[in-house]
């Protein structure tokens, strides 16, 4: 059974979690990660997905969960975007429940004082996130998820 088989055989809550290069150039990252996260705010809330974008060192690493077909339609789509390319896929796969309900969407860079959590998942050296299992992939993205919270209460503070 392939992976989109599935994620496709049940409409129960589900996750996928997948890496890719990014393929823009560096002066214009801004502006497409806004209109990147514009069109999946908008779109996500349609559907009911919720989800998280970790933007580093030339890479992005997604997390979108929600039914599994909604989960399928959005990944095929996210597959053909030519703003990035040599997509793999990390876990996909029923889950309990949402660990990034927060967010349609949210995009997330790292900043230096951001580095022990890429110590935490020895990537530090060298960002590699393709290479990392299903169950990594989610610990670095909750740790992303615990940044972007506090830094949220420190904006509020
Ligand atoms: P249209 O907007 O009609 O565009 C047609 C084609 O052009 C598509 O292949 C599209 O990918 C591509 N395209 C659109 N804008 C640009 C551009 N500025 N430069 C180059 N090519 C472009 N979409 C979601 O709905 N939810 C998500 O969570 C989500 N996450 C994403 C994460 C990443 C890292 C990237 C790169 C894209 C993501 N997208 C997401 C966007 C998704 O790939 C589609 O562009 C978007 O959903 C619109 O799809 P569409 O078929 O309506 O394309």
């Amino acid at each position: 059974m392939s992976d989109f088989d599935a994620i496709s055989s049940s409409r129960t809550l589900h996750r996928l979690i997948y890496a890719s290069r990014q393929r823009i150039a560096p002066g214009d990252l801004d502006n497409a990660l806004g209109e990147i996260i514009r069109a999946s705010i908008a779109r996500n809330r349609e559907v009911g997905l919720t989800g998280l974008l970790l933007v580093h060192d030339g890479w992005f690493v997604q997390a979108l969960e929600g039914a599994a077909e909604a989960v399928m339609t959005t990944y095929r789509r996210i597959l053909d975007d030519p703003r990035h390319d040599d997509l793999k896929l990390l876990s996909a796969g029923p889950a309990d429940a949402r660990e990034f309900g927060d967010w349609n969407m949210c995009a997330r860079r790292l900043s230096a004082a951001d580095d022990a959590i890429l110590d935490a998942l020895a990537q530090r050296e060298a960002f590699r996130p393709a290479t990392l299992s299903g169950a990594g992939a989610l610990r670095l993205l909750k740790a992303v998820r615990g940044i972007q919270h506090r830094t949220t209460l420190d904006a509020i503070v």
